[in-house]
């Protein structure tokens, strides 16, 4: 096995890993930083983003985070691909693993692992798996050209895949659980105007069913009422927009982490509880979840990162 030595190792390549990045290269700390499994992190997997600042025209998902790399390498960043599979905070120079046969000896850490898709937890999601079923609209969107295909969830992905889709697809349903979409006024607005996307309220997936790939769907509607109702829907693509799961379980254990799995970060800054750890993004975020969130937070991390080295010199 290989030992690298860093004073800031960066775990996560999303806005907040490249940001920290970029800062604490340019405080000379000479920081590397582990791509992780999906370089760039969600947002290569969206379409147009029309809300982070510096493009009044909106900016494509995977030419952003290309951007942020190129700017991370510009300042230096030491960029590795690589998955972290063991961390060892116990005590300093914390002892960071990765699936390379790599291990880094870092004085501080940057916890940037974002968040993934969730799943509804059906046994069919998974036999359809690459058959039918997926949880990102931009990757597969292409296969279902001409088809029919649903997304589940109200919030601001369902709709923006939804949108998506409805480029490709011959009908789009959405599935929502509840009696209104969760997403921004201007995203309901859209979908709702939009004559391919059929929203389906009160409405919840139970099963899936196809001979060779996915061909439907079972759903019930106003589930455990007198009114409830059960059909079916055909449909070639199937696509989870329902939230993500904080990306920690390699951290659990070694520090605090909350009841769904998100890192917790205290005094309003980006320290956990493990002076020398700190956390940026989405994987310690549940409440604002944005790119430009991400990419604050991540600069935030990359100061605490510099002021902790200089106040615990090892
Ligand atoms: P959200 O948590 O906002 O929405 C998740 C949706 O999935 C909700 O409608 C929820 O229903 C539904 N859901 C959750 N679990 C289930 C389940 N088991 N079965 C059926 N439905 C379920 O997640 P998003 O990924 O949409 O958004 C995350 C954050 O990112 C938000 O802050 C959002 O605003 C932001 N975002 C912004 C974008 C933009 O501005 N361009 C684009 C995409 C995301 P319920 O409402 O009933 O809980």
């Amino acid at each position: 096995m290989e030992t690298l030595k860093t004073k800031c190792l960066i775990i996560g390549s999303g806005p907040a890993g490249y940001t920290a990045g970029i800062y604490a290269s340019r405080a000379n700390l000479k920081p590397m930083l582990f791509e992780g499994n999906q370089p760039g992190g969600q947002l290569t997997t969206t379409t147009e983003v029309e809300n982070f600042p510096g493009y009044p025209e909106g900016i494509n998902g995977f030419d952003l985070m290309a951007d942020l790399r190129k700017q991370a390498e510009r300042f230096n960043v030491d960029i590795r691909s690589g998955l972290v599979t063991k961390v060892d905070f116990s005590k300093r120079p914390f002892r960071v693993e990765t699936d390379g046969d790599v291990v880094v000896e870092a004085e501080a850490v940057i916890i940037s692992t974002g968040a993934s898709a969730k799943y509804l937890g059906l046994a069919d999601e998974n036999k359809y798996k690459g058959l039918g079923v997926s949880a990102c609209a931009t990757c597969d969107g292409f296969f279902y050209r001409k088809k029919r295909v649903a997304v589940v969830g109200g919030g601001d992905t369902a709709c923006e895949e939804a949108l998506y889709l409805s480029n490709l697809a011959t009908e789009v349903f959405l599935i929502v659980r509840k009696d209104y979409l969760r997403a921004s006024k201007v995203m309901q607005e859209r979908v709702l105007a939009n004559p391919k996307i059929k929203v389906l309220f009160n409405t919840n997936t139970v099963g899936l069913f196809g001979e060779d790939a996915l061909e439907g769907a079972h759903l019930v509607e106003r589930k455990g009422t007198p009114e409830e109702q059960h059909f079916d829907i055909a449909i070639d693509g199937f696509f989870l927009a329902i939230g993500h799961q904080p990306n920690t379980r390699v951290f659990e254990g070694q520090i605090n982490l909350d009841s769904v799995g998100y890192v917790e970060t205290y005094n309003g800054t980006t320290e956990t509880s493990v002076p020398g750890v700190f956390a940026a993004g989405d994987v310690a975020d549940t409440r604002y979840r944005q790119a430009i969130t991400a990419a604050g937070s991540g600069c935030k991390a990359a100061l605490d990162v510099e002021r902790f080295l200089l106040e615990n010199p090892l």
